[in-house]
């Protein structure tokens, strides 16, 4: 990937710095937020432009999927909240995201200020990438930054439809994120070793064509290893396939053999009865009997893809290795995270559910990197150029 300006370029000084985050945090049910990472995350970048003599910082985001305008369970107010006790300095948190009373109260802020602007989703033309609406909160900056990796993959009006109408840059935790990929996908020590699991095999399928031209070793588990199994014609029971996925797949076992790629599939499994936390379950070797579904790779799988991990230089990691909500099949997706993290390479988790699985079992503090962006670094992992990353190269 070119690279992209980072903020050490641009001109932030007596400024007012429009500041793209990512602040679409996990909430409970009474809305208090349950895990403030993406918060933290973007504090570095603060801070920096900040010290850099920024006049104020405006901040816009977005939380969750309103459908239809404004939305009281998606407001910004606690993320406001909790920035302001993370950053120790108070935020002023508007009720709207763009229009004349948005613009005067960034104006009437005192300098220093750091302002956060209403979730941008409530603006119908966001993610159709409106231009109007894009010019709408170019008028709240002079210049832009894009801190938003986890948004990076959307061509959004915050995203990259304000980069192309003023200067911009991208943000500290954008070019951590993007560095951690290129490393793995340009410049990795080998053995590059990649883990990739999770449900849909039609979701990675891009992903799998991407890796197989540059790693040494595919390790495919949970539910979408079974649509490999079939495609080797082992019996997989009632587990989880994509029949339509079958031709694709098989096509990817014979790329993986022209380029010399060791895929490593699955040999034993913990299979159920039913899907559910509490079915009867068993452990099976090679096929799965008619009726049963394999829901968590079994200890002889664990044990080569263990040994794989740990003769790795570079290891990338998206997706869990079994339905590892539930305790009775987490133990595969949990020895394949701690062989990760025992690994004394470079090691990458991408993906919500990988990156929750390393989190449950503390493993994060263990890994190089820890990406904040699922479908962001999904995309970078297929080999694409992110609308919010390309549109900052002018
Ligand atoms: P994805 O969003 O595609 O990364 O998939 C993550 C989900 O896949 C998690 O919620 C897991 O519970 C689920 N999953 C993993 N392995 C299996 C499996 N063998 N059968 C059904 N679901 C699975």
């Amino acid at each position: 990937m070119k690279p992209f300006p980072g903020i050490d370029t641009l001109d932030v000084a007596q400024k007012r710095v429009l500041v793209r985050v990512d602040f679409n945090v996990p909430q409970d049910d009474s809305g208090a937020i349950s895990d403030d990472t993406r918060i933290r995350a973007a504090l570095p970048t603060l801070h920096a432009l900040l010290e850099r003599g920024a006049e104020k910082l405006v901040l816009m985001s977005h939380l969750g999927r309103p459908k239809d305008g404004p939305d009281e369970r998606y407001r910004l107010l606690p993320v406001g909240l909790r920035l302001a006790q993370l950053l120790g300095r108070e935020v002023l948190c508007l009720g709207e995201t763009v229009g004349e009373g948005v613009e005067r109260a960034i104006r009437s802020a005192p300098a220093g200020s750091v302002v956060l602007v209403e979730n941008v989703r409530f603006e119908k033309g966001e993610t159709k990438g409106d231009p109007e609406l894009s010019k709408r909160m170019a008028r709240l900056g002079d210049v832009f930054v894009n801190d938003a990796f986890g948004s990076s993959h959307r061509d959004h009006c915050s995203v990259s439809g304000v980069a192309h109408l003023l200067p911009s840059a991208g943000g500290l935790l954008l070019q951590r994120e993007v560095e951690a990929f290129e490393r793995v996908l340009h410049a990795p020590e080998r053995p590059l070793v990649a883990i990739l699991g999770g449900a849909k095999v039609s979701d990675k399928l891009k992903v799998v064509d991407n890796l197989l031209e540059r790693v040494d070793c595919l390790i495919v588990g949970g539910g979408m290893a079974y649509t490999f199994l079939k495609a080797q014609g082992i019996g997989i029971g009632a587990s989880l396939v994509q029949e339509d996925q079958i031709e694709n797949v098989r096509a990817s076992i014979q790329k993986a053999e022209a380029k010399g790629v060791k895929l490593l599939l699955p040999t034993d499994h913990v299979v159920a009865e039913r899907f559910a936390a509490d079915a009867a379950a068993k452990h099976v070797k090679g096929s799965i009997p008619d009726g049963w579904m394999g829901l968590d790779i079994g200890p002889e799988t664990v044990a080569a893809y263990a040994a794989a991990i740990e003769g790795a230089r570079t290891v990338v990691w998206n997706g869990p290795m079994g339905v590892f909500e539930w305790e009775a099949y987490s133990k595969g997706t949990e020895a394949v995270g701690r062989a990760v993290a025992a690994c004394s390479g470079y090691t990458v988790v991408g993906g919500g559910d990988s990156v929750a699985a390393a989190e449950a079992f503390g493993l994060t503090e263990s890994l190089s990197h820890v990406s904040t962006g699922g479908g962001a670094s999904l995309e970078l992992l297929e080999g694409l150029d992110l609308p919010g990353i390309s549109a900052l190269r002018r």
